[in-house]
């Protein structure tokens, strides 16, 4: 096992460094820090620049567009863009429902869908969740009944992440109901334009408009939109899950994020002294360092055996775990360390001219942001989902 980076891959940190440094918009530099949030061109302003170097889709295969990159350069591509704190490009598009069409779908869905999704001219959301079936996605109820060559669909799809921006979603359907639940399940893509959707937003705990109810009710949907056979769209959810759960330990974000925590403890006082040399807060700090080490080096340890050409298994779980309980601390840590001036929050405050925020512009987002990150164990697989795959695949229990 090889974990040191080879002078390519040094040459090729630098190239990603400058680049992003030359190229990044002004205008979004430091915006969430100032209290602010992505809009819709702000996602798509950082695609477009990163679409048209032919680096938006760091894990396509290069007949699609993918710049041909090994493990280790997306590894390092994506630390530098995590480094620079630049907004994030979203996974529904790229890394979700591309994979499944150059996969699975025909070349027709491949030369309608794949260049759009490069381009950022189409927004895609996720419509996997339902009301009753999250873990158990199994059990998703949302039907959808052949009438000549389209689908009629009919059912409630929930926590549809950014839908209320997409132009297309790629939806798990029940097309039989009379088999093994998993066996009569079809993967559609569907315009969210086609009469019959309704998105409703739902406001989390931190006030934003980030997830939604989606209604669909007697939409119809070309059979051609289909991805794979009928029923078989099992086969794509679980593929797509995969991919969803590379990445997920967010290891650069979060030693950006605990940077940002050191700056401010550096500047918040306790009695007369730095919160930073406050025995007690420097400890936490140092183990969430030295847990994310760890963590980084489990990571590593997976590159290097994804390089020497071993599939990647179940640790993908415990990645997901760590990761997330990683990126919840720090954002309680700083909560702490903003102390009373994070309690006054509320949204829209500070953003008036004669309404000025309460504290630093540092404190502004350290609550709705630590109330966000609640949602990182749930998605992608609940976390006591992920235990139970450890207790299964790696412990053999
Ligand atoms: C912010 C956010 C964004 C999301 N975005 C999307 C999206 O874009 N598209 C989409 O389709 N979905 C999305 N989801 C949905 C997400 O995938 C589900 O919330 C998740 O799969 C859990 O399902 P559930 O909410 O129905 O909870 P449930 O499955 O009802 O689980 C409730 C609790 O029981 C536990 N539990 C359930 N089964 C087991 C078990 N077998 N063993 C041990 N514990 C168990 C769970 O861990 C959880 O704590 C999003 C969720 C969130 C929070």
């Amino acid at each position: 096992m090889d974990l040191s980076f080879s002078p390519e891959d040094a040459a090729f940190r630098e190239e990603v460094r400058r680049f992003i440094d030359e190229n990044y918009p002004e205008n979004l530099k430091g915006k969430l820090d100032e209290g602010e949030e992505w809009s819709k061109e702000d996602y798509l302003s950082w695609h477009r620049i990163l679409g048209k170097k032919g680096w938006v889709a760091p894990a396509w295969p290069t007949e699609y567009g993918g710049p041909g990159w090994s493990a280790t350069q997306r590894y390092i591509f994506s630390e530098e863009l995590a480094r620079a704190d630049t907004v994030p490009i979203l996974p529904f598009g790229i890394s979700m429902v591309a994979p499944v069409i150059y996969t699975f779908g025909t070349p027709e869905q491949k030369a309608r869908f794949l260049p759009r999704i490069l381009s950022g001219e189409d927004w895609w959301c996720q419509g996997y969740s339902e009301p009753g079936a999250g873990s158990d996605l199994a059990s998703l109820r949302t039907k959808a009944e052949r009438d000549g060559d389209h689908y009629i669909v009919n059912g409630q799809k929930t926590w549809t992440t950014l839908a209320q921006h997409a132009d297309w979603g790629f939806f798990l359907v029940r097309t039989d109901a009379s088999v093994k639940a998993q066996e009569g399940i079809s993967f559609l893509l569907i315009d969210m334009k086609t009469p019959g959707i309704t998105v409703r937003p739902i406001i989390t705990l931190g006030g934003e408009h980030e997830v939604n109810e989606v209604w669909l009710e007697n939409v119809r949907v070309p059979v051609e939109n289909r991805v794979h056979e009928e029923n078989k769209g099992w086969t794509c959810a679980k593929f797509l899950l995969a991919h969803e759960r590379t990445g997920i330990a967010g290891v650069a974000r979060s030693k950006r994020g605990i940077e940002k925590l050191r700056a401010i403890a550096a500047t918040e006082l306790d009695g007369d002294r730095s919160l930073i040399e406050n025995p007690f807060f420097k400890r936490k700090i140092a183990e969430l360092e030295i847990d994310l080490a760890a963590l980084e080096f489990t990571e590593l340890r997976g590159l290097a055996a994804l390089a020497a050409g071993k599939p990647p298994g179940a640790e993908s779980s415990l990645l997901k775990i760590k990761g997330t309980e990683i990126q919840q601390r720090i954002t309680e840590l700083t909560l702490e360390a903003v102390g009373h001036y994070g309690a006054p929050w509320f949204r829209g405050f500070g953003d008036s001219d004669n309404e000025h925020a309460i504290g630093p512009e540092y404190a502004l987002r350290a609550a709705p942001t630590y109330f966000n990150m609640r949602k990182t164990s749930i998605y992608g697989g609940s976390n006591e989902i992920q235990r139970g795959i450890i207790a299964k695949m790696v412990l053999g229990l």
